[in-house]
């Protein structure tokens, strides 16, 4: 079987659900490929609205379950009301060169359905950042190119925030914020009284607190704070590809979505020297199909877009679709997350905060801003909350004990932790394990990556200088740990077929194209040229509409 479209996007997560609902709104006739099952918004939510109460192991992950998949058990969300939502350790295999934990969602809406839903645009200082201090390579693009794509991403998906003025952390198009508790604004005013570089702001993120026409009109509503998000949100309260980007897409009458359709490889075609289709198995009946299209969006999130660039072999490319300077698969980068501080805050004892907050108060990165300064390269975001622990207890004691326990508030504790740059580097990699294959015959993708001195020196700035900040706020009995976590299970990997001016020394170029096969988009995680200390999805985004809108006017002029 075969079919023709003007374009084809891989991949129906984040970054895909964006590339399908941009190109059907340009009029293109879009086919969404998607290894996993569909997942429709509300009706395949089983455990959106059931009750501790009402789950087998009261919301547990019971024993078995944990030895059977470590991996996808190591990730906080994973709980027995959204396993569902999670790629099991054993039906997925990888080869770990070196301790990876790869956290995958592969279903229609991949991990957007997943997401922690933190939502900051990159500073000029980050796209700046490896040419000024001579790591990776430098961006093709500045603050500026993607600025106006930032704005276009942020009004659909809702993104709630607080105008706060920092260079290091531009404003968006922001719904209104969620809000400080009193002991989180007391440090805020401590830390920032104490020092002139470090502005602690509250969190923003893919929440509608105060929904546009446009958010009403995608069918969502306000969010209900209730803390349950992973498991899809009745309300369409946070941004997911589920509740906005796919259902708008298909209202266009331009897309085809087909889920159980496993990408192997994109199909290269020597006369036109351009991709020409993707090759597909069916993940049910294990047939295979080819679909042709004009331009195709490589969208399966960072690691699967590497693996799916590399196993696209021709004669023009026997390496890997694109890879003429062998780089792809290498430079792979994601976000140290092992540093994390708790600490008691006295007092405050007759002060309550009310119900549930889908963010921390965070701080943009300080170290290394405007010239290179510390004995480590880049630097790292930190994020804060303060609360009264006792209260999220409910549901452990059953009767009075229960009763007893919800009328004692208990005293107030601070979390701090890190979201560190790493810097990409050719030896952080990943490439195809040819002796071992996954159930559709696809080679298994061969995973290279560790955390290096300059992350560790990271590591330990952010434990002085967080423990500084708090005890400069009046926190006491402060203690580090350092969770020691294997890279991937930040869920933040990205590089491998990163964007650059140069085809010698990057895949992409400033639109996202393939420097060697110009039809063919790279737009997820996978296009970073570095990690910047964000959350990465926004700028995903951001990327993916920019890159849609030029292929769009491309295909206009007859140049794809
Ligand atoms: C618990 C958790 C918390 C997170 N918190 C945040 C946060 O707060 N902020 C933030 O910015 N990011 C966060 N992330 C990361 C965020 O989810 C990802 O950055 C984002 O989903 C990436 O978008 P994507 O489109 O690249 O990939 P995905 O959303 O993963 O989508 C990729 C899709 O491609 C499909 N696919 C893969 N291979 C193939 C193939 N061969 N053929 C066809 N389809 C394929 C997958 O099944 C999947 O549906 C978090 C992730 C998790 C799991």
């Amino acid at each position: 079987m075969a079919g023709k479209y003007d374009a084809i996007v891989i991949g129906s997560g984040i970054s895909g659900g964006w590339a399908a609902k941009e190109l059907c709104e340009k009029g293109l006739k879009v086919l969404l490929l998607e290894r996993g099952r569909d997942v429709k918004h509300l009706k395949d939510y089983p455990t959106a609205t059931m009750h501790p109460w009402e789950f087998p192991h009261r919301n547990k992950i019971p024993l078995d379950f944990l030895k059977e998949n470590p991996i996808a058990s190591r990730c906080y969300a994973l709980s027995e009301s959204s396993e569902h939502f999670f790629v099991k350790d054993k039906e997925h295999p990888y080869t770990q060169e070196k301790p990876f934990d790869w956290i995958r969602g592969y279903q229609v809406g991949g991990k957007s359905l997943l997401w922690a839903r933190q939502t900051q645009r990159w500073s000029k200082f980050d796209f700046e950042g490896p040419a000024r201090d001579g790591f990776a390579t430098d961006w093709p693009i500045r603050y500026e190119d993607i600025a106006p794509w930032y704005s276009h991403v942020e009004r659909f998906a809702g993104i709630s925030g607080n105008k706060d003025g920092l260079e290091t952390l531009p404003d968006g198009e922001f719904l209104p914020p969620w809000e400080m508790n009193c002991v989180e604004k007391d440090i805020a005013s401590a830390i920032r009284s104490s020092y002139t570089d470090r502005f602690p702001v509250i969190g923003r993120c893919a929440h509608l607190t105060e929904p546009q026409p446009i958010h009403l009109e995608q069918g969502r509503g306000k969010c209900q704070a209730r803390s349950l998000c992973e498991r899809g949100c009745p309300f369409g309260g946070y941004f997911s590809s589920n509740s906005s980007t796919i259902p708008w897409a298909a209202k266009t009458g331009n897309l085809e979505l087909r889920p159980n359709s496993v990408v192997h490889s994109i199909l290269y075609d020597d006369k036109s020297q351009k991709a020409r289709g993707v090759l597909v198995i069916d993940s049910i009946t294990k047939e295979q199909h080819e679909f042709e299209a004009k331009i195709i969006f490589v969208n399966a999130a960072t690691m699967n877009t590497n693996l799916i660039l590399l196993n696209s072999i021709s004669s023009r490319f026997p390496n890997g679709l694109g890879n003429d300077n062998g780089l792809l698969g290498t430079h792979v980068a994601f976000h140290n997350y092992r540093g994390i501080l708790n600490g008691r805050v006295e007092g405050y004892e007759d002060t309550y905060y009310k119900g549930r907050r889908p963010c921390a108060v965070m701080m943009p990165n300080f170290r290394n801003v405007r010239k290179q300064e510390m004995d480590f390269q880049r630097g790292y975001m930190t994020f804060y909350s303060a609360y009264r622990p006792s209260w999220g207890r409910g549901g452990e004691e059953i009767g009075a004990a229960l009763k007893e326990s919800l009328t004692d508030p208990g005293g107030w504790s601070v979390f701090m932790m890190m979201q560190g740059e790493t810097i990409p580097k050719e030896s952080n990699r990943v490439s195809l394990d040819k002796n071992n294959v996954d159930a559709w015959g696809i080679p298994q993708l061969s995973i290279n990556v560790d955390y290096d001195e300059n992350d560790l020196k990271i590591l330990n700035d952010f434990f002085e200088q967080g423990q500084e900040m708090l005890e400069k706020a009046g926190v006491k009995s402060i203690t580090k740990t350092d969770t020691k976590q294997a890279p991937g299970l930040d869920i933040h990997e990205m590089g491998g077929v990163r964007m650059g001016h140069d085809p010698k020394t990057s895949l992409l170029n400033k639109w996202n194209q393939l420097h060697a096969c110009k039809n063919v988009f790279v737009t997820d995680g996978a296009c970073m040229t570095s990690t910047g200390t964000q959350n990465p999805s926004l700028t995903f985004m951001a990327l993916t509409a920019r890159a849609a809108n030029y292929a769009v006017e491309e295909l206009k002029k007859m140049n794809l």
